[in-house]
C-alpha cells in the first residue's frame, strides 16, 4: 500500500499535522498509524474499587490511541515560548506562538468555545511572587478540561476519519529508507511513502532510540525532571487559580542553588497514575465540568537534574528512581508533608486522619527511601517558599505522591523544518524532544505540514 504522507502516532502532533495536509491539499493520500486504540475505545481498568493500580494493559490508554497522552489529559493549551518546548529554537518566538494560536483556534472551532483563557500579562501575583523569592512565568493558557478536551477530540476525528486512512492498534515496528522511499514495516504489512512524518510522543520513546540507531540519526540527552505531586485543599491555592487557573512559578534553592518548578497545575483535579514503559509514575488532571471537580487541587514540583559527561542515560536515571518507588509502594507512594518533615512514614490510618481526602488511592510510605536527599531538600524548600504566597501550602495534611517523572525524550538532530538529516523525514512533537505539551506538539504537526505542501 502506498500513501503520499504517512504519519506514526496519532497524538497532537499527529492529528494536528494529517488536519493541516488535508486542509491543504484534500487530494493527499495520507495515512496514521496508531500503536493505540480508537478514542471510543480507550479505556483505563483501574476503577479505584475492583482495580486499584495499574495492570499493564498490552497498550495503555492513559498514554496511547487517537489523542495520544492528551487525550485524557486536563486539555491546559499553554500559548507561550517560557516552557512547553523549545520549538521557538527551531522555527522562530514569532512563528511558534502565530502557530499555537492557530491550534488554539481549531481547538475552539472543534468545541472549545466558550472555555476560558487565562493570562498572567498584569497579574499582581508577579509581584508577590517576586516579593518572596519565587518567579512567576509568563504565559496564556486555554483550559480546555478534560471533558472539552474528548469533545474536540471526537470532533477532529469525526472530520478527518474519511479523510484520512487511521491504522489504530497498529503499532509500527521499524522504519526503513529504500531508493527515495520510507517502508514502514508493521506486523500485518508493509506500507510505503516518499513523505513521512514521526510523532511517537513520550510512550515511544524508546522505539525512536532505537530507530535513530538503525538510521544513524544523530541525538542528544541529558536532562530528566523528578519530584513529587503535591495535593492539598483547591483553597490553598484558590486565589491564583481562579485568576490564573495554572502558575508555573520557579524558585532557585538556598542550599544548592538547584531550580524547583510548579508544573501541570489541576484546580479542583484529580491525581492519576501514569504508566511509561511499564513503570508507575503519578501525573494529574481536572474536569471543566463542576459535577466531576473535586475539593482538591493538584500540581507537581520537579527539579530539573542535568547531567555532563561520561553519564549519558538520564531516562535511566529517573526510571530507576520510579522504580524504586514502585518497589516500595507496588506503585505511587502517598505520604503527609508532616510525617516527611518527622522523618516517619505515612500509615493508612494517618492518611485517613488527615483533613484532605486523597484522589489517587497510593501505598502510604516513606518518600526519603525513594528520592535523593538533593531532589527532597529542594521540594521541602520549595513548599516552604509556596507557603508564603499560598498559605497552608506547607500544612501537616498536605499529600506528597512520589515520584513524578518528567522523561525527556532525547533531541533528535533535525533542521527548521524538523526535517532529520533523511531528506522528507520529520520528527515532531514530544518524540523529537524538541516539544513537551499538548500546544507545541500540536504546532509542530501543523509547522511540517505546511513545509510539506508549500515546500
Ligand atoms: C495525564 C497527562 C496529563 C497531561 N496534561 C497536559 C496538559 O494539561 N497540558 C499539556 O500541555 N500537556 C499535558 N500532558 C502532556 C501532553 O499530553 C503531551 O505533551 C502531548 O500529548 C504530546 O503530543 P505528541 O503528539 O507529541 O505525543 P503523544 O501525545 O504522546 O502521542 C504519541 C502517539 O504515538 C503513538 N505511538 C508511539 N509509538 C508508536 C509506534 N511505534 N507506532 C505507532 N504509534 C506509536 C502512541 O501510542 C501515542 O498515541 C499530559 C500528559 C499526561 C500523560
Amino acid at each position: 500500500m502506498k500513501y503520499d504522507v504517512i504519519i506514526i502516532g496519532a497524538g497532537p502532533g499527529g492529528i494536528f499535522a494529517a488536519y493541516e495536509l488535508i486542509r491543504l491539499d484534500a487530494g493527499l493520500k495520507v495515512a496514521v498509524f496508531e500503536a493505540g486504540h480508537a478514542l471510543d475505545k480507550r479505556h483505563c481498568p483501574i476503577d479505584g474499587d475492583k482495580i486499584k493500580n495499574c495492570i499493564n494493559c498490552k497498550s495503555c490508554s492513559i498514554m496511547s490511541g487517537f489523542g495520544g497522552a492528551g487525550a485524557f489529559s486536563d486539555g491546559k493549551y499553554n500559548i507561550t515560548n517560557d516552557f512547553g518546548g523549545t520549538l521557538y529554537e527551531y522555527i522562530g518566538k514569532k512563528q511558534a506562538l502565530d502557530l499555537m494560536k492557530y491550534v488554539d483556534e481549531i481547538n475552539l472551532r472543534y468545541g472549545g468555545e466558550g472555555t476560558k483563557l487565562y493570562t498572567t500579562a498584569g497579574s499582581r501575583f508577579k509581584t508577590l511572587c517576586i516579593q518572596n523569592d519565587l518567579h512567576l512565568l509568563d504565559a496564556s493558557v486555554r483550559h480546555l478540561g478534560t471533558d472539552i478536551n474528548y469533545i474536540v477530540l471526537e470532533n477532529l476525528y469525526a472530520d478527518l476519519k474519511d479523510k484520512v486512512d487511521f491504522y489504530f492498534d497498529t503499532p509500527v515496528q521499524t522504519v526503513k529508507h529504500d531508493d527515495g522511499l520510507y517502508k514502514i514495516v508493521c506486523a500485518d504489512g508493509i506500507y510505503e511513502c516518499p513523505k513521512c512524518i514521526i510523532s511517537v510522543g513520550r510512550s515511544g520513546s524508546k522505539w525512536m532510540e532505537n530507530i535513530c540507531k538503525e538510521l544513524n540519526i544523530p541525538t542528544k540527552s541529558n536532562r530528566v525532571d523528578i519530584g513529587v505531586r503535591v495535593e492539598l485543599p483547591a483553597a490553598v491555592f484558590a486565589h491564583l487559580t481562579d485568576e490564573l487557573y495554572e502558575s508555573k512559578i520557579v524558585y532557585r534553592t538556598e542550599k544548592y542553588g538547584d531550580k524547583v518548578r510548579t508544573f501541570c497545575m489541576n484546580p479542583k483535579g484529580a491525581v492519576v497514575n501514569e504508566n511509561t514503559n511499564g513503570i508507575i509514575t503519578v501525573n494529574g488532571h481536572s474536569y471543566e465540568d463542576p459535577a466531576k471537580q473535586t475539593e482538591n487541587t493538584n500540581f507537581a514540583l520537579l527539579v530539573a537534574k542535568h547531567f555532563s559527561e561520561p553519564f549519558k542515560d538520564s531516562n535511566g536515571y529517573g526510571e530507576s528512581i520510579a522504580r524504586l518507588s514502585n518497589m516500595l509502594g507496588g506503585g505511587v507512594i502517598v505520604q503527609r508533608f508532616g510525617d516527611l518533615i518527622r522523618g516517619r512514614r505515612s500509615t493508612h490510618s494517618r492518611i485517613q486522619e488527615a483533613f484532605i481526602t486523597p484522589t489517587l488511592s497510593a501505598t502510604p510510605g516513606d518518600l526519603s527511601l525513594v528520592l535523593p536527599k538533593r531532589i527532597l531538600d529542594g521540594i521541602i524548600e520549595m513548599i516552604y517558599a509556596l507557603d508564603k504566597v499560598a498559605p497552608g501550602t506547607a500544612n501537616e495534611d498536605t499529600l506528597l505522591y512520589g515520584v513524578e517523572v518528567k522523561f525527556y525524550n532525547m533531541e533528535v538532530e533535525v533542521d527548521n523544518k524538523l526535517e532529520c538529516r533523511y531528506k522528507d523525514l520529520y520528527i515532531i512533537g514530544d518524540g523529537s524532544g524538541i516539544t513537551h505539551s499538548l500546544s507545541h506538539a500540536s504546532a509542530s504537526g501543523v509547522h511540517v505540514a505546511r513545509n510539506i505542501v508549500n515546500g
